[in-house]
């Protein structure tokens, strides 16, 4: 039957790939499997053969798509140029037409859930009670990772939705609330506000926002990405800048089609470094001693965001420890930790030895995805915040910097 909607692999970017191999020892399912479907290069053949007719999307195909992270870890090092996000992306929609009802359950969740705050708060405040009561222990085991990486909700600060302030001489920042940023990282939104009015800008977090859409365009929920996307154009429609969080979510930013006015989107470790880089942020003068540092793929292989998060600890005077050279992903990715709970456990588990190896207990990592599965395979006394966090720390809290 071939491509039935859309957003369908072109045939050009399918054709870019040589098949010269050289994305295979970077992929992380690849190294844990050694099968070549596990491969971006056999996902990609796999592609072809549905283009040309030769094999059905059928739950066979599907089951090779599904095993991808899309952790983007092959695009960097791909001398064809390959596309293969935005080929992933329109292969799940294509899965998601093609076998309706396989997954109808992540529909509501990235379509409808992610995208409502009534409901994202009704989830806050009943985790926060079950972790109150040490109940989150009873959570079905696909989804007992996840809530064990969450921060601890009690006490947490109030959403930044609807907050306005600042000089503005800098320009004016549209800041991205973030569904699961907004309600259980409250303090990265808090610390990005406050840095970025430091730095000059004026910083307004609009009403009118809704989630990015990252998760709904991952998982093949095309419609429900591109109702998101709708509105957040006409929310953010205005400002010089849109500034997320969340790497999961400037990465999807980038990939906005603007209508008109079109902002500079960046994820807030840009932001931030600019500003220190010349000058409208401090730089602490103390020796903070030793951090380690974890890429989130979304930031370092899909926007290639690696020097930032690294200034930005440097001048909160802390000593950056590479906690892995070749940023491979932690497993977390999306709902891959539930939707392929094995294999994200083995990425975890590795990646959770990688800093134990450190011996540095202090963790920055830029995506709320990539801290969850951190916590969920770390022991207690490691301590896990966002670079932009530790920098905010460092310049207010007296003792510290
Ligand atoms: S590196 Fe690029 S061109 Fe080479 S096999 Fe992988 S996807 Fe194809
Ligand atoms: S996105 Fe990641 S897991 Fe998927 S093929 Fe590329 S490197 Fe492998």
């Amino acid at each position: 039957m071939g491509w039935v909607t859309e957003h369908h692999p072109t045939t050009a970017e399918l054709n870019a790939c040589v098949q010269c191999g050289l994305c295979l020892p970077v992929c992380p399912t690849f190294r844990l499997t050694g099968r070549e479907t596990a491969s971006p290069r056999g996902r990609l053949h796999a592609m072809s053969a549905v283009a040309q007719g030769i094999v059905e999307v059928d739950e066979s195909f599907a089951s090779i798509i599904d095993f991808c992270l899309g952790c983007r870890a092959c695009e960097p090092v791909c001398p064809g140029l390959v596309p293969y996000g935005r080929a992933l992306e329109g292969t799940r929609a294509e899965i998601d037409a093609q076998i309706p009802g396989r997954s109808s359950r992540h529909r509501w969740a990235v379509g409808t859930a992610l995208g409502s705050r009534a409901l994202m708060r009704l989830g806050g405040i009943a985790l926060s009670v079950a972790q109150t009561l040490g109940l989150t222990g009873l959570a079905p085991r696909k989804y007992r990772r996840a809530s064990n990486g969450l921060r601890r909700l009690k006490g947490r600060p109030r959403s930044s939705i609807g907050h306005a302030g600042g000089r503005g001489d800098s320009g004016t920042v549209g800041l991205l609330a973030g569904c699961i940023q907004d309600e259980w990282f409250r303090p990265v939104n808090q610390a990005a506000i406050a840095l970025l009015e430091m730095a000059g800008f004026t910083v307004v977090v609009p009403e009118r926002q809704t989630c990015c859409g990252a998760l709904a365009a991952h998982d093949g929920k095309a419609d429900a990405a591109k109702r998101f996307q709708t509105r957040n154009t006409d929310a953010f429609g205005g400002y010089d800048y849109v500034v997320a969080t969340a790497a999961g979510c400037s990465a999807h930013l980038a990939d906005y089609r603007w209508m008109g006015h079109e902002p500079e989107t960046l994820d807030v470790t840009v932001a931030v470094a600019r500003a220190i880089e010349d000058g409208r942020l401090p730089r602490v003068s103390a020796s903070n001693g030793p951090i380690a540092i974890q890429d989130p793929c979304h930031l370092r292989h899909a926007q290639r965001v690696v020097a930032e998060p690294r200034a930005i600890l440097a001048a909160a005077g802390y000593d950056v420890v590479e906690i892995d050279e070749a940023g491979l992903c932690c497993g977390a990715a999306g709902l891959y930790t539930m939707l392929q709970p094995e294999a994200s456990d083995r990425l975890g588990s590795q990646k959770a030895d990688q800093v134990r190896s450190t011996g540095v207990s202090r963790i920055a990592s830029a995506n709320p995805g990539c801290e969850m599965q951190l916590r969920s395979h770390l022991e207690a006394a490691y301590d896990i915040k966002h670079p932009i966090e530790w920098y905010f720390e460092a310049l207010t809290t007296p003792g510290i910097g």
